[in-house]
């Protein structure tokens, strides 16, 4: 397979040092489930679950059944988890491919059970608790009685999700979740894992992690907890080439509409990458580019596959034999040396650093650097 001039690179090494940082910060006693869905969060899931095994992940888990299996046809051994729900006509592949599913209803369990009869296995679950997300999960003790009474089935833990709204709304979401887990343990109910924090809970909320925590963000170095108790590198860069420098006049347009125009004799460089590879359409006229550690403003409309920098103010564009067509662009960087952070971009694009993250296509080329 050949390589395009647009490329992201993931450095596995930030990504085990970041998960490093985590387990440290957690102790031993709280298991790590590293959540990888959506491709790795645009990372490549396939190709970074072994560092994170090797780094200690407990799980891997993903959002929905179908980005398990190839996780699974790569990794036979390792231990995924299926965060979101997953209709009844998949129950049977989850348990015959060995996935841990998460459960609420005791007319899934019946079938999880009947699955496992058939295929001589045991299916793995984590229940569900509804503690006011409003999105999975069942606050009916009596339907979680009903899943732990079904028989052939290794319920394996108990989890919920928070709304991270402020810290009191968090709480309440937390004690209602133990008084669930208290209430059922009380009966002689055991789990092995019970967890309820995300990336932000898991730094800011100490007394949430339980004895699992179920990080994604953190582990690809994006920040948006308060605490500084840790510090994480972001994982991912994003770079291009310059396909062609060219010096416009006053008053000439650039691109669609011709949306921008020179104010100053310019100079122009047309880079080879655009929405189609998940950088926001809404960055155009708003984002830059970092070409010899120089902010370059991207002009007009974002294309699908191009773009336009103006690198007039980059020293010496094009007469230096050193800055020519064919030279490194950088798209997103880690914020420093002029360059554009994924947590930076998220803003300018009114959106989050995940979504930045996952919203990366299949087509650029990851490059994956570990020593
Ligand atoms: C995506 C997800 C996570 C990880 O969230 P981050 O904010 O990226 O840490 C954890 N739990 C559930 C249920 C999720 O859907």
């Amino acid at each position: 397979m050949i390589t395009g001039d647009t490329t992201i690179t993931i450095d596995l090494n930030k990504l085990g040092r970041n998960l490093d940082a985590v387990r440290q910060m957690v102790g031993e006693e709280v298991a790590v489930m590293a959540v990888i869905k959506a491709n790795g969060y645009g990372h490549g899931a396939v190709q970074i679950a072994p560092t994170l095994l090797a780094h200690g992940a407990g799980y891997l888990a993903v959002a929905r059944l179908e980005e398990a299996i190839p996780l699974r046809e790569a990794y036979p051994d390792a231990p995924l988890f299926v965060l979101g729900y997953t209709p009844d006509r998949l129950l049977e592949t989850a348990v015959e491919q060995r996935i841990t599913l998460t459960v609420f209803t005791a007319h899934q369990a019946r079938l999880l059970s009947e699955a496992g009869k058939k295929h001589g296995l045991t299916p793995v679950l984590h229940l569900k608790a509804e503690t006011g997300f409003n999105r999975l999960g069942t606050d009916d003790v009596n339907e979680l009685r009903a899943i732990l009474q079904t028989p052939g089935l290794n319920v394996e833990g108990i989890y919920s999700h928070l709304a991270l709204k402020d810290r009191p709304s968090d709480e309440i979401q937390l004690k209602r979740f133990l008084d669930m887990v208290y209430t059922l343990e009380q009966e002689g109910y055991a789990f092995r894992y019970k967890h309820i924090a995300d990336s932000i809970s898991a730094v800011d909320y100490p007394d949430f992690r339980l004895n699992m925590i179920r990080p994604g963000a953190i582990l690809y170095g994006m920040k948006s907890f308060e605490s500084d108790c840790i510090t994480v590198e972001p994982v991912m860069s994003m770079q291009t080439r310059i396909a062609r420098l060219r010096r416009i006049e006053v008053g000439e347009g650039v691109g669609y509409d011709l949306d921008w125009v020179a104010q100053r004799p310019s100079v122009i460089a047309t880079l080879p990458f655009g929405y189609a590879d998940g950088y926001p359409r809404a960055l155009g006229g708003k984002g830059y580019v970092t070409i010899r550690g120089v902010k370059c403003p991207l002009v007009g409309i974002l294309c699908m596959d191009q773009c336009v920098a103006d690198v007039t103010d980059v020293p010496d564009v094009p007469d230096v034999p050193d800055v020519q067509e064919g030279d490194t662009a950088v798209i997103y960087g880690d914020g420093t040396q002029n360059t554009l952070s994924v947590a930076e971009a998220a803003q300018l694009a009114g959106c989050n650093k995940n979504e930045i993250l996952c919203r990366l296509t299949q087509r650029p080329a990851r490059i994956y650097h570990s020593c």
